[in-house]
């Protein structure tokens, strides 16, 4: 019995590995989905009939438990808006943690004097990990959705460094002593929780992408180990691939935003950040969606540089007729990809292949920059951040040292957003009253319709 248990746990994990192989695509990322989910029920199947020694397989709590998952789960991906699917990630990356936390409970409840040491080191890691993973995406989801500021102070990186410390030393010495006080690992777990919470309260802006890939590696982390804790094969290799592909994800973050993980970790020790809110930067210049489409249908290369507000403004597809149409007239159409533009990672790379935009068209931001001198006109569809010259030219500014897309190297530029609000690391744009720019108020979609409108009664 036990080989076939193992044959078909060896069966799910491969249609894990071949669904994460799809997600790399695009084009295939809806098959790996699929192929990813069956293999998930599959293991789930088999966890549920898989005799366990000393458990009475009370089915009615675990097929009650799944119900009332699957249906909160199924009513929360059915409501949430495509501009929310972000912040439903972090949570649900959030109660993986919690799950490993339940599990790490659980076992220490029944550790007595014969329990290994390596166990038992394996379920207080497990349960840390847990923790920080859950409350650190809790806080996450907060800010993702703007419910929850950013929160600095001078003292917030010694007062972490500070409790890390304190609660990887509690952790040895209950490891070591665990006899010796009964209610440490309250203590412990508490003590936890609130890393999380401290962890990511004070990191915000262009680090809080890295910061959300990291905690998505530590759930995986979290789950491999307890994966190891209960002795279960697919657990443990799932874990591991949610832990590698997430400290992958983060390291090519942290390159893609010129940070240090170690900088992102501890964040902004002694940093004196300067916002240029309340300077003087002039006025200004608006422009109109006549203007705009003569402009662009008689330019030869236009670049389109989506952002967040794309995706609030549901524009892609609006964006992919208007580079249809420019295109049939002979413009050369592409679209500049800045790795954190949106709200997660590939945001925009979603968004417009749902568009059927197509992949040979977008290009990443070092390739883009490279290009900038030729573009005529780099059309901003609510992007901030992501080409807020502060980065290049600002030491005391938040953002300082993050590639952004240089879109003051082409020759016009014009920015479609509603007002004139700050990005998610809310700070100051100045290329908004640069003499280059020129502002097209409105909601991004609508100012495309317009363009797109005025251009298909040009020749
Ligand atoms: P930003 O959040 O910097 O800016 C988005 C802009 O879109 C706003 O200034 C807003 O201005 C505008 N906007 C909103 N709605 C509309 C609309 N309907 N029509 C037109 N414009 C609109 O976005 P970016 O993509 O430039 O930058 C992403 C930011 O998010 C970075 O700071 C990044 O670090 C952070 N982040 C990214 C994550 C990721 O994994 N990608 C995860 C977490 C954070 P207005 O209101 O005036 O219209």
């Amino acid at each position: 019995m036990m080989e076939y248990i193992e044959l078909l746990y060896i069966v799910s994990t491969v249609l894990l590995l071949m669904g994460l192989r799809k997600l790399s695509s695009p084009a295939t990322a809806r098959k790996g989905n699929l192929i990813a989910a069956s293999g998930m029920t599959l293991a789930i199947i088999i966890s549920i009939f898989s005799p366990i020694e000393g458990s009475n397989n009370n089915y009615l709590f675990i097929f009650g438990g799944i119900l009332v998952g699957a249906l909160i789960g199924v009513f929360y991906s059915k409501k949430v808006k495509m501009t929310e699917i972000p912040e439903l990630v972090s949570l649900f990356n959030g109660y993986g943690g919690a799950c490993a936390v339940f599990i790490s409970i659980l076992e220490i409840l029944k550790f007595n004097k014969t329990t290994s040491l390596g166990l038992s080191s394996t379920t207080y890691i497990a349960l840390f990990i847990g923790s920080v993973a859950f409350t650190g995406s809790l806080v996450a989801y907060g800010k993702l959705s703007g419910k929850v500021k950013d929160w600095r102070s001078s003292i917030s990186s010694y007062f972490n460094l500070f409790w890390v410390v304190l609660c990887i030393g509690l952790i040895v010495f209950q490891i070591l002593n665990p006899e010796l006080y009964e209610f440490l690992p309250i203590v412990i777990l508490i003590g936890s929780l609130i890393y999380g919470v401290t962890f990511v309260f004070p990191i915000g802006g262009a680090d809080m992408p890295v910061v959300i890939s990291l905690l998505n590696a530590l759930t995986g982390v979290a789950a491999a180990l307890a994966g190891i804790v209960y002795d279960n094969m697919v657990m443990l290799l799932g874990g591991i691939l949610v832990g590698s592909s997430g400290v992958i994800l983060t390291l090519l973050m942290c390159k893609s935003m010129n940070r240090s993980l170690l900088s992102v970790v501890v964040g902004g020790f002694g940093s004196s950040y300067q916002d240029l809110e309340g300077k003087d930067q002039g006025a200004v210049k608006e422009t109109t969606v006549n203007d705009t489409a003569i402009n662009m249908r008689y330019a030869d290369n236009v670049m389109i540089i989506p952002g967040y507000g794309m995706a609030v403004a549901q524009a892609q597809k609006t964006c992919k007729e208007l580079d249809k149409i420019l295109t049939e007239k002979g413009v050369n159409v592409n679209y500049a990809i800045h790795p954190v533009a949106g709200r997660m990672p590939g945001h925009m790379n979603v968004l417009l292949a749902e568009a059927d935009v197509s992949y040979s068209k977008l290009i990443d931001m070092e390739d883009a920059n490279n290009k900038m001198s030729d573009i005529d006109i780099c059309l901003i569809v609510g992007a901030n951040d992501v080409v807020n010259p502060s980065a290049l030219d600002n030491p005391s500014s938040l953002i300082y040292g993050m590639p952004i897309i240089e879109v003051l190297n082409a020759k016009n530029v014009v920015v479609l957003k509603r007002g004139m609000s700050k990005g998610y690391s809310g700070i100051e744009n100045p290329l908004f009253f640069h003499n280059k720019t020129k502002m097209l108020f409105g909601d991004a979609k609508d100012s495309i319709e317009g363009i797109l409108s005025e251009i298909k009664t040009m020749d």
